[in-house]
């Protein structure tokens, strides 16, 4: 048997569960989680593969190339601009999901009010031409909040070692890292139930 093959066999009946529906259905497949195609020229970390049934791979896979694609753009480093792999990514969204590549560049008065809503200014000699605002349809965040709960069950199940059950519930928020607003309130430690604010 080739080594491919051995390993995939062994992984299978090391995890015999598909971890995203509850561990009721048979692991048919193994289910890189983040995707591969998140990471720049596929270096992706080893140890992030996890058991799936066929239908919990193929559901994810339109949320995964919405994912991917803006976790990359968001990335703000230049070279993603080059990769061949980044082209794909494209292209990817464009012929799956068109309606959620950027919708051109914000207008001056979009970009205004996107600045003063992350809490931002443009820093001195800048003008609002600099900022790089894009308008985004909205509909993108059901397909990240979808693929932020499979990341979060691919992890309770690789920390845990056990598969979450269907009456788990997944709190998923995200944001840009540049808006300041968001990091001071999303990001700050919930209060516990019951605590009285100071
Ligand atoms: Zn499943």
């Amino acid at each position: 048997m080739a080594d491919g093959k051995r390993k995939k066999e062994r992984f299978k009946a090391e995890h015999p569960w598909c971890c995203f529906c509850g561990g009721e259905a048979p692991a048919t497949t193994i289910d890189h989680i983040p995707a591969r195609t998140c990471f720049r020229n596929r270096e992706y970390p080893h140890g992030f593969e996890f058991p799936a049934c066929d239908h919990c791979q193929g559901a994810s896979r339109l949320d995964e190339i919405a994912f991917a694609f803006w976790v990359r753009a968001l990335d703000h480093n230049d070279d993603n601009l080059t990769d061949k792999d980044f082209d794909k990514l494209i292209s990817g969204l464009l012929n799956n999901l068109p309606d959620l590549a950027p919708q051109g560049i914000a207008s001056r008065n979009g970009k205004r009010q996107a600045l003063r809503r992350m809490g931002l200014r443009m820093a001195p000699g800048l003008t609002l031409d600099h900022a790089p605002i894009v308008n985004i349809d909205t509909r993108l965040h059901a397909h990240i909040h979808r693929y932020a709960r499979k990341i979060a069950l691919a992890l309770y199940y690789r920390e845990q070692g056990r598969i979450a059950k269907a009456s788990h519930r997944v709190l998923a928020t995200w944001g840009q890292a540049s808006d300041q607003r968001f990091l001071q309130r999303d990001l700050q430690p919930r209060q516990r139930h019951g605590e009285q604010r100071g």
